[in-house]
């Protein structure tokens, strides 16, 4: 167990790092930041950030004497990296963890092994490959960069209707490893957080469900709305998802709900999780306090849901030059959490905010309201 007073390391400078910071000072932890670029959102209530490249051995050694335990906020760090600071310090979750989520194929690949619900899905390296793979899965389907893959990033759908040639289609993706998915046509689609603590306890939060625009998480709203049964059925599945790859830490685990109500896993991110925002407002451990208590092997607390919620994501399309005025949602009480970052580029997360209610239709009418007059 790392007691409080210890010393949290994170590899990654993003809003999801600043966040679990904020919890960590909150326990009385100290924070270091690993990150590249200078001035982001977790080196701004850090005790240090380390700018550096993440190949950067001396500055990774330096990190490594600083701090307690490791972990990341960041799926597209090498490996290398997480594999060298191993020998000087402990990481959670485990590198091999992040060698499998950060990677399409070997995430999908996992699954299939594992005997866990995902589409259909082939490996592509060639035209040839996209050819044979759209016979056999059928169209739509959804063509995904193997590495480097989020929020709808480096993914192209190919409709039934489509007249492009695979050649054509193979050659937008430039020769890059690549998976073709089944198209699943999905009712709702949900995220489950699990946390495995270093002392083996295990704990969930309540199902989201997720609402995304332009392939980027817009609203979540809790409880899901769907059975308790199937809601059951969706934590069971990601406990089982996150034991099988023992996990220490958090994880967060994407589902459909497809058209005849069962539930296929779309991807995993052993971190803390957009979909889990809600938590900071709504329960009584969020999801960032609940990632420390994981990584320092502290007890689990309470997920139980004081009220329902709806969580909105808040990008930078919403500045139009000057910053949105935030006086309304305020004055509503919805919790407003900015990442205090200088640039509002679009489609870029800025923020978000919790709406809580009575009821998940409630929020979910007052939160749609709110962020319509940003
Ligand atoms: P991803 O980056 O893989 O999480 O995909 C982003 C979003 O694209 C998902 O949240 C879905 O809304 C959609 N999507 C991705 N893969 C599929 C699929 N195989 N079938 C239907 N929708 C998908």
């Amino acid at each position: 167990m790392i007691a409080p007073g210890g010393t949290i390391g994170i590899l990654g400078g993003g809003q999801l790092g600043r966040m679990t910071g904020q919890a960590a000072r909150e326990l009385g932890y100290g924070f270091i930041v690993f990150e590249p670029s200078s001035n982001c959102p977790a080196g701004q209530v850090a005790d240090l950030e380390i700018n550096a490249a993440y190949d950067d051995e001396s500055a990774l050694a330096r990190f490594a004497k600083l701090v307690d335990v490791v972990t990341y906020e960041f799926e597209n760090v090498n490996v290398e990296a997480l594999n060298f600071l191993k020998e000087r310090v402990s990481i959670f979750p485990n590198p091999n963890v992040l060698h499998i989520c950060q990677n399409r194929e070997r995430e999908k690949t996992f699954l299939r092994e594992n005997g866990f619900p995902h589409a259909p899905f082939a490996v592509i390296e060639s035209a040839n490959d996209l050819e044979t793979a759209l016979q056999a899965i059928g169209r739509p389907a959804v063509l995904k960069t193997a590495n480097f893959g989020y929020d709808g990033k480096g993914q192209l759908k190919i409709e039934a209707e489509s007249t492009e040639s695979t050649a054509e289609i193979w050659k937008r993706f430039d020769g890059q490893r690549a998976i073709l998915e089944g198209w699943v046509n999905f009712d709702l689609e949900i995220s489950v957080i699990v946390a495995i603590s270093s002392a083996g306890e295990v704990s969930t939060f309540p199902v989201a469900e997720n609402i995304h625009t332009n392939h980027i998480l817009d609203f979540s709203i809790v409880p899901a709305r769907i059975d308790k049964s199937l809601a059951e059925e969706a934590v069971e599945l990601a406990v089982a998802i996150a034991r099988k790859l023992e996990v220490i830490g958090l994880i967060g685990v994407e589902l459909f709900v497809s058209e005849g109500g069962k539930l296929v896993v779309n991807e995993m991110a052993p971190r803390p999780h957009n979909s889990g925002h809600y938590t900071m407002d709504a329960c009584l451990t969020s999801q960032f306090e609940q990632f420390t208590r994981a990584v320092c092997g502290l007890p689990l607390g309470s997920t139980a849901l004081r009220s329902p919620v709806t969580m909105v994501n808040i990008l930078g399309d919403a500045w139009q030059g000057k910053a949105p005025d935030f006086s309304r949602l305020l004055k509503q009480g919805a919790k407003l959490h900015l990442y205090g970052k200088a640039e509002p580029r679009v489609g870029r997360k800025m923020g978000h905010f919790n709406v809580l209610a009575e009821t998940n239709e409630e929020a979910f009418t007052i939160a749609k309201s709110l962020k319509a007059v940003l």
